[in-house]
């Protein structure tokens, strides 16, 4: 805005909207949420998921004929998914057509459904508004369900629905929008292998235990992201898992281990597993023919033995415990440190 907008129309006051994306990278880790950059080329598997995601919506509109249902649609117009990356999606979605299959069009409430909520807090004097989009909302009696399709590569479990960042968020504004459902499902549809994820969550049920509610224990959850958000928190929260999917961790200082070696140099990293392999498959031959030749009856180390596996009249190496070593038991740091 130049100085003559400003002298005559003010300062801006457009609210400033929070979405789940943005504020689960501050969940998650405040300094990935503090340093990705929205406007960052997405990589090929988030361009696969949002094309696939774009059909989906798209058949999920599309009205239904004796001839022609979503499913149907989705088959015919997946074959025509961008060109680049037109393989990909196919691959991506194998088994969503006979998830679609199973939804009754007159249960849908929306697709790609925008639902927001006002905390009632401000920030540098806008108003927060928190948003996000939901691929498939269905309603029936008075249950809310949403569907997610996820194209990304392992299975989810219901563990997973009933703990992500997405299904709390999302559900804590579901409260606010439909103050007399009290009941939301999720269902995260694993779109390459065909299963899917379950979560239900109830208003006034309680949460890990008695006088936490689902709802209040959601909108704290939220609240804190927002906090670490308003905050520009930049702490690092590092944990191998994360570090791994992370978009920032080539230019993150706190990345460690593996997760930095292949955020840093991929090709180094595969050529490197590539060559480990190698040398492993080299020292397992020389220790087979130096076992399997009786010169030697096991290589002994520190905490296995490496034997041939018994009884069986085909040679191969077996890895075992030593023998004299103590056995470790959980917790027993002495027994797990063997001879320390
Ligand atoms: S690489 Fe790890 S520590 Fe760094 S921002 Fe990502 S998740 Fe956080």
């Amino acid at each position: 805005m130049d100085s003559l907008d400003e002298l005559f129309n003010g300062p801006s006051i457009e609210p400033v909207y929070l979405d789940r994306s943005k504020l689960e990278r501050y969940a998650s880790c405040p300094y990935k949420g503090k340093h990705t950059d929205d406007k960052t080329p997405k990589g090929e598997p988030a361009q696969v998921g949002s094309e696939m995601h774009r059909i989906v919506a798209e058949s999920l509109r599309w009205e239904c004929t004796p001839d022609s249902s979503p499913a149907e649609y989705f088959k015919e117009e997946v074959a025509k998914a961008r060109p680049d990356i037109q393989p990909q999606v196919i691959e991506a979605a194998s088994k969503i057509v006979y998830q679609l299959g199973r939804i009754r069009p007159q249960d849908i409430l929306g697709v790609e459904y925008q639902i927001h909520t006002k905390p009632g807090i401000r920030h540098q004097g806008k108003e927060v508004i928190l948003t996000t989009a939901l691929d498939l909302v269905r309603q029936w009696q008075k249950i809310i369900r949403v569907d997610d399709w996820k194209s990304v590569r392992g299975k989810l479990y219901n563990v997973d629905a009933r703990l992500a960042f997405q299904s709390h968020f999302g559900t804590d504004i579901l409260w606010d929008v439909f103050p007399n459902t009290d009941v939301v499902e999720w269902v995260y549809h694993c779109t390459r292998y065909g299963t899917t994820a379950y979560a239900r969550f109830e208003r006034n049920a309680p949460w890990g235990m008695e006088g936490l509610t689902q709802r209040h224990a959601f909108r704290a959850r939220t609240m804190q992201a927002v906090r670490l958000w308003m905050t520009e928190c930049e702490e690092a929260w590092p944990e191998p898992k994360k570090c791994l999917w992370c978009e920032v961790a080539a230019r993150c200082p706190h990345v460690k281990g593996d997760a930095a070696d292949i955020a840093k140099d991929p090709q180094r990293f595969a050529d490197q597993y590539i060559a480990t392999q190698a040398r492993m498959k080299q020292l397992k031959t020389v220790a087979e023919e130096r076992i399997k030749s009786g010169q030697l009856h096991e290589l002994r180390g520190s905490k296995f033995t490496i034997e041939q596996a018994h009884p069986t009249g085909r040679f191969s190496l077996g890895v075992y415990p030593n023998a004299d070593e103590p056995e470790a038991e959980d917790g027993d740091d002495a027994a797990e440190n063997g001879k320390e």
